[in-house]
């Protein structure tokens, strides 16, 4: 059967779905818990930094002007300026301060000489030393409000919180700053053959879609809830998705294929979901449904462990990157080189788990040997996911390929 032209294609599901996504409301969060969280207001700098013009080595503090004759200079030291302490007094005309990094540059210094090209006075003591090289004004010298200026714009909003982000608020003796607060995710596995870790198993296999979707949920900066196991019976499936107040993200796994107890679109429907689109042209994922309601949004996945993840990949993370706030929402697809060759019909786009390792210059991407969606194995050893398109039915060894760096390995 092809019925691949009433199939959407990859690129396009995912730009309705980021259609259906706008940023969360702003929140107050403590910096060290809001890795990873974008800046819902522009962030102004209360505090000019560095407060003074500082040195950036350890040397001599020294009015550049000084050093316009002939070589060596010698320099009376006129005190020693370490950081953590200010200066004593201006440099007079001939005169220099020893001055460790990060210490503050007296007045009248416009220049910091390094340690290294300067030379002890012989029987000269402490008290004078010959500077065996000439400097431009600056050289060496941190200048005051390089990092921040006080009034000024310091993170504008959209800017998304890394480790330095946060070093710069911290710096201006904030503690908290207003984020898009994070998307809170439903997560609702469905099956007759499921049960819990800890249950007798009793001829049934352990659901290890929601523990494991609830982990790429708070890899991408959501915050998960367990729904639970939803039996195959529109009952069970109904009673499960109506207690979803307060969520803005509702993922299932399984029943969404054409089973005939594959009951999740219909319950999504009784209960006022309006489904966007079914189906995209992928493989694995294929039967992916999604949908909303009010602000919430439905992702039906597919039940099998790799098809699940991987829709989670290219579809649940951008959309939860979007509420995030993040301006990219679908991470950055890096430029691979096929190593070995494939072939498919043409119709669906295949996401080929593949291992990537970096040699003579490209990141050659091996196929796994196991493709089928029901393997979790060839998930597990997977670095990164090959774009093998739509309409292309053959790639072959050392061809140009499109790798998405995967977010579930370790
Ligand atoms: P379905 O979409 O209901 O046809 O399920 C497809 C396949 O995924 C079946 O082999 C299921 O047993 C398996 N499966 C469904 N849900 C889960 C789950 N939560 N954990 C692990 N495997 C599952
Ligand atoms: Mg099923």
């Amino acid at each position: 059967m092809n019925d691949s032209a009433t199939l959407l294609p990859e690129e396009e599901a995912r730009s309705r779905i980021l259609g259906l996504c706008a940023p969360l409301p702003a929140e107050w969060l403590a910096l060290d818990e809001a890795l990873g969280r974008v800046l819902a207001e522009d962030v102004t700098a209360q505090r000019t930094l560095p407060p003074w013009d500082n040195s950036a080595m350890d040397g001599y503090a020294v009015r550049s002007a000084d050093l316009t004759g002939p070589l060596p200079v010698r320099l009376e030291v006129g005190e020693t300026i370490y950081a953590g302490a200010m200066p004593a007094r201006a440099l007079a005309p001939g005169v220099c301060a020893r001055i460790m990094t990060g210490a503050p540059l007296p007045a009248g210094a416009d220049a910091v000489v390094m340690r290294e090209r300067t030379q002890a006075v012989p029987d000269g003591g402490a008290d004078q030393v010959d500077v065996l090289e000439a400097v431009g004004p600056g050289s060496f010298v941190r200048p005051r409000g390089e990092d921040a200026r006080e009034g000024q714009v310091l993170l504008k909003l959209g800017t998304p919180l890394g480790i330095p982000e946060l070093g710069l608020l911290w710096a201006q003796g904030r503690q908290a700053a207003p984020v898009h607060r994070a998307p809170r995710v439903a997560i609702l596995s469905t099956g007759d053959e499921l049960c819990r870790v800890d249950e007798p198993p009793n001829g049934r296999i352990v659901d290890t879609n929601a523990p494991s979707l609830a982990l790429a949920v708070r890899r991408a900066g959501g915050l998960p809830t367990l729904l639970g196991i939803a039996r195959d019976t529109r009952d069970s499936v109904e009673a499960a998705l109506s207690r979803l107040d307060g969520f803005d993200v509702v993922l299932t796994s399984a029943g969404v294929s054409v089973g005939e107890r594959d009951y999740v679109k219909e319950v999504l429907a009784a209960l006022g979901v309006e489904q966007h689109f079914w189906r995209v042209a992928i493989k694995p994922g294929k039967p992916l449904v999604v949908g909303r309601r009010g602000a919430t949004l439905f992702f039906g996945l597919p039940g099998n462990p790799t098809s699940s993840l991987v829709t989670f990949e290219l579809f649940v993370r951008p959309a939860l990157r979007r509420l995030l706030g993040h301006a990219q929402a679908a991470p950055g697809r890096v430029p691979g080189r096929l190593e070995g060759r494939l072939s498919k019909p043409v119709g669906l786009a295949h996401f080929v788990r593949v291992t990537a390792a970096w040699r003579e210059g490209s990141l050659w991407a091996r196929p796994l040997a196991t493709q089928t969606s029901g393997v979790l194995r060839s998930a597990a050893a997977a670095t990164h996911l090959l774009h093998f398109p739509r309409e292309a039915n053959s790639l072959s060894e050392g061809d140009a390929v499109e790798l998405l760096p995967l977010s579930w390995v370790a």
